[in-house]
């Protein structure tokens, strides 16, 4: 299919101008005033054209539990999440379309879902999320979320002996089965990308970060874990490694340029220096980490390092939402208070480059996705200017980041096909979805999870509290 967006309102270095722009089969063909219709016309007068962001860092099925869990630090939060995740492959497809409508209706054209899996259905989980995002035609970076560890394992001891818990597989199963998803599932030039994703140091051994690392180099993919999320996560790298948690990881030769990291909220400068060093980037989700008291990552501190950045919702049962504007309007303007020097700050137009560029640079794919570039695929998100919430007219990038802007998106495409038009999703029937997310689920607010119980003693001892 051909496409040419006429009249559109593209940023340029000094303020904005006013173009066509062609769409040939999965490309940009032609950015240029007053070019020929070839293909379907699209009105893009008064309307803002941006490449599509990333987001970059979520899991999907916590779509099940979102508005749900209180507010409690990650470990508590994580213990309550597992003991409630969805059981039905069912589920994880219909919560990972909900991802991604939310995700394309405030602006991402590609999500790194950070794959929870139902055990003992691992491949079927997979297959399940693939299935919806191909079916909706967002771009997809699936990261099947591993570990070799109990849930127990991601509590510091303190010093204390404590007993460990055996995880449910072997470090080689798992590795198997990520293997069986990849050959499966990986077809990059299809819009699927599979990562390895071991969920960070808390609760995977070095002999799965090894394995990960393996696979990453022998079907070439990209690496995607958590990273010192919390104070309790850099307390535990100390008693596990006796060095820093980034230190190890770049001994084990985990960190390189295709090795995106969320988080990093508690990293010093050291850690930093290896991050610019490595060319690791680093996924920023401030909605959760205010959510989970996890703390402010020190980003404007990445940026001065040279580290790429980019943005993610994380998933929404700690956000609880997949709204991507938002948490880059929080993940701008929350860094103020970090640093008086306001020339340090992140401008509306640098968290635009963020959310686009370095996302796709975080994922290895800058050469061909990122910017409004001739000859880059069509991944591609046309705002409304005449939205309400984007008017009186000032600076459109300044609303679109700064302000609180809904329902704004007017047409999206993906790979060069459009799956968005007149703020409506052509490829799926949101009303069915609507329906089925309904009926699979009921009002409740009262439930006891039995491991946060258990838990909780020892992680308020552990913390001081
Ligand atoms: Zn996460």
């Amino acid at each position: 299919m051909s496409y040419t967006i006429q009249q559109a309102l593209i940023p340029v270095e000094d303020g904005y101008t006013t173009v066509d722009v062609q769409i040939e089969n999965d490309r940009i063909a032609a950015i240029a005033p007053q070019l020929p219709i070839n293909g379907t016309a699209i009105d893009g007068k008064n309307k803002l054209l941006l490449p599509g962001f990333f987001n970059a860092h979520t899991h999907s099925s916590e779509m099940w539990q979102r508005g749900m869990i209180p507010p409690v630090p990650l470990e508590l939060w994580l213990a309550e999440l597992y003991d409630f995740a969805p059981l039905d492959p069912e589920q994880v497809y219909l919560s990972a379309l909900g991802t991604a409508v939310e995700t394309l209706l405030s602006g991402g054209t590609s999500v790194v879902d950070h794959l929870v899996l139902i055990p003992g259905k691992e491949i079927e989980t997979v297959a399940a999320a693939v299935r919806a995002y191909r079916e909706i035609g967002i771009r997809a970076f699936v990261a099947p979320l591993i570990q070799d560890e109990a849930l127990t394992a991601g509590i510091p001891t303190g010093g204390k002996e404590v007993e460990k818990e055996a995880f449910f597989r072997s470090t080689n199963e798992i590795l198997a089965m990520m293997k069986d998803v990849v050959t499966q599932f990986h077809r990059p030039e299809e819009g699927i990308n599979l990562l390895v994703a071991p969920t960070g140091i808390q609760l995977c051994s070095d002999a799965l970060f090894t394995g990960c690392i393996e696979l990453s180099d022998r079907y070439n993919l990209c690496r995607h874990s958590h990273l010192l999320e919390t104070k309790a996560q850099q307390k535990l790298a100390r008693e596990k490694y006796d060095c820093s948690a980034v230190e190890h990881l770049k001994q084990i030769g985990y960190l390189n340029d295709r090795t995106s990291l969320a988080h990093c909220v508690w990293l010093d400068d050291d850690d930093i220096a290896i991050l610019a060093k490595t060319k690791s980037t680093v996924v920023h989700n401030p909605l959760s980490n205010l959510r989970l008291g996890s703390g402010i990552a020190p980003i404007l501190k990445y940026r001065q390092a040279g580290i790429n950045v980019s943005f993610g919702c994380d998933g929404s049962a700690s956000n609880d939402s997949q709204d991507l504007l938002e948490a880059i309007k929080i993940g701008s303007i929350l860094h103020t208070v970090t640093d008086p020097d306001y020339r340090h700050w992140i401008t509306p137009r640098q968290a635009v480059e963020m959310a686009s560029c370095g996302g796709a640079k975080g994922l290895n794919v800058s050469d061909t996705i990122g910017t409004l570039t001739v000859g880059k695929k069509a991944d591609l998100v046309v705002y409304n200017l005449t939205n309400l919430s984007l008017l009186p007219r000032t600076d459109p990038i300044g609303l679109l980041i700064l302000g609180r802007p809904t329902q704004v998106v007017d047409s999206v495409w993906v790979n060069g096909k459009q799956i968005v038009s007149g703020g409506k999703l052509t490829t799926i029937d949101i009303d069915e979805l609507r329906q089925k997310l309904f009926h699979r689920s009921q009002w409740s607010s009262q439930r006891q999870s039995k491991t946060v119980t258990d838990i909780e003693v020892r992680y308020r001892a552990v913390m001081g509290l």
